[in-house]
């Protein structure tokens, strides 16, 4: 197969107040560590290369070049954050014709990098390739991962660790961040131009900056629903991590939860719990918010804008409402949600709740009919199980439905761990494992990797990168 890849970037025909160009820093001794061949064959890339996907090739066509965003981190506005380590080569078309950014994470420095090196780590980039293709196959809007490759250069994270770099693929790296920066620093024909080019490119459809922003209110309330849905914490969903497409991005601190509990935190930097497990409707809510705040700054009639947006934001919760409504009544077997199928849903919760009950495996288990050995609490549960099973009796085939919905495996925290600490000692075989089986979430395939971690094996805290 020959090895052009056929770009056209769009991005970089925009005018340079929204990006500095430049070549990823070269590294050392750069070497193929995975190859995601179907996303490339869907891409149509050609084979894997590790001077291009390290960096330190680029490849005709492409123009690398490194964007520049805001964002609140934590509910802080930062005036200016922008890509610190990650490089956009160019944009090339799918096989279905959809744009897709190809961008190089952990390429080097760039203007945008604050303090930091530029560079990324090992740990970070084989969980992000990992957990992010597994969203995918759970069927959830997500970056993918394309490719990883070590850099055979060190990288300092208190100690000396093997560098890496992943090749991100997204829809677009558009975030609610890109706005605002430029409305805060009162640059309207700018914000105008991305609002233009953000609709051109995610919702063509729209006739302008409120017909956009409901879109992305839509699907931001559907991609929240559907995390909650697989116990997923994204863990810091400031707004220059929330897309204009809809896509998950940024698994940084991230975690698939073991045992339920809605006020579940992981992430180390999250002291106050602002992006705990059952906060994120509110945040992708607050984010929109600021997204709405952005756009209206371009609009003549500020006041009817102001209207208007405030109307589309206070929508959105019972959006996410449906949105998790529909995906829980699915996981209880469900296809048409009704009066009292949220409470019948939100009761389970509880009991798994207070039992300590793991999520991914109590839901799978209601799928097989098994899920009484999951729950102690017995006579709780019974009392619970009559009510599902008189709810059910009349859909056609609920336990299609459960097995659609629930999914057997889930990239688990401890199974990430012990992937990384093999990795690091050289053996690829525990990531090959995992990015195999986490393929078809709702297969019975390796039912091991379904196992919750043992006391000793419960990953408390999770990190940055
Ligand atoms: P994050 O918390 O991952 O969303 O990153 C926030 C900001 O920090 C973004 O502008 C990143 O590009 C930047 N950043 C993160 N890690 C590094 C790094 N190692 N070097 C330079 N910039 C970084
Ligand atoms: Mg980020
Ligand atoms: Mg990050």
């Amino acid at each position: 197969m020959e090895n052009r890849i056929p770009f056209d970037n769009s991005f970089a025909r925009l005018p340079e107040t929204f990006y500095t160009r430049l070549d990823p820093t070269p590294v050392k001794a750069p070497r193929m560590l995975a190859w995601n061949a179907p996303l490339a064959a869907e891409l149509g890339v050609g084979v894997p290369d590790a001077q291009i996907y390290s960096g330190n090739a680029v490849p005709e066509g492409a123009e690398p070049l490194a964007q520049l965003y805001a964002g609140h981190q934590f509910g802080n506005y930062t005036a200016q954050l922008g890509d610190g380590r990650a490089i956009l080569l160019g944009e090339v078309r799918d096989s279905a014709g959809t744009r897709r950014d190809i961008q190089l994470k952990g390429a080097g420095r760039t203007p945008y990098s604050r303090g930091g090196d530029g560079r990324a780590w090992l740990g970070p980039v084989l969980r992000e390739y990992v957990v992010s293709e597994a969203m995918h196959a759970l069927g959830i809007p997500t970056t993918r991962a394309l490719a990883a490759v070590t850099t055979g250069e060190d990288i300092f994270r208190e100690t000396a660790l093997p560098g890496a770099v992943l090749t991100r693929v997204a829809a677009s790296h558009l975030r609610v961040g890109h706005f605002q920066i430029y409305a805060h620093r009162g640059e309207i024909e700018a914000l105008r131009r991305l609002t233009d080019y953000a609709i051109a490119r995610h919702a063509p459809e729209a006739k302008g900056p409120l017909d956009l922003l409901r879109s992305v209110c839509a699907r931001q309330a559907d991609l929240v629903a559907r995390w909650m849905s697989v116990g997923f914490i994204h863990g810091v969903m400031n707004t220059d991590n929330c897309t204009i497409s809809g896509e998950t991005i940024d698994y940084g601190p991230c975690a698939f939860m073991d045992d339920f509990h809605v006020g579940r935190v992981f992430s180390s930097i999250d002291q106050q719990g602002r992006y705990a497990f059952g906060n994120q409707p509110n945040i992708a809510v607050w984010n929109m918010a600021q997204f709405a705040t952005a756009l209206i700054q371009q609009m003549e009639n500020r006041d009817a804008a102001v209207e208007s947006a405030t109307k589309i934001i206070h929508a959105m919760p019972a959006q996410i409402e449906a949105a998790w409504t529909k995906a829980f009544a699915a996981k209880l077997g469900i296809t048409t949600p009704r009066e009292g199928d949220a409470e019948l849903a939100q009761d389970l919760l509880d009991l798994m709740q207070q039992d300590g009950a793991d999520f991914t495996n109590t839901f799978r288990a209601l799928a097989e009919g098994a899920a009484e050995a999951q729950i102690t609490d017995r006579a709780a549960f019974q009392d619970w199980q009559t009510r599902h099973r008189a709810r059910i009796a009349g859909e056609p085939d609920p336990q299609r439905v459960m097995r659609a919905a629930n999914p057997v495996l889930i990239p688990r925290n401890h199974r990430i761990e012990q992937m990384i600490a093999a990795a690091v000692a050289g053996d690829m075989a525990p990531f090959e494992r995992l990015t195999t089986a986490l393929a078809n979430p709702y297969t019975e395939t390796d039912t091991d990797l379904a196992k919750p971690p043992t006391p000793s094996e419960i990953v408390p805290a999770t990190f940055c990168g």
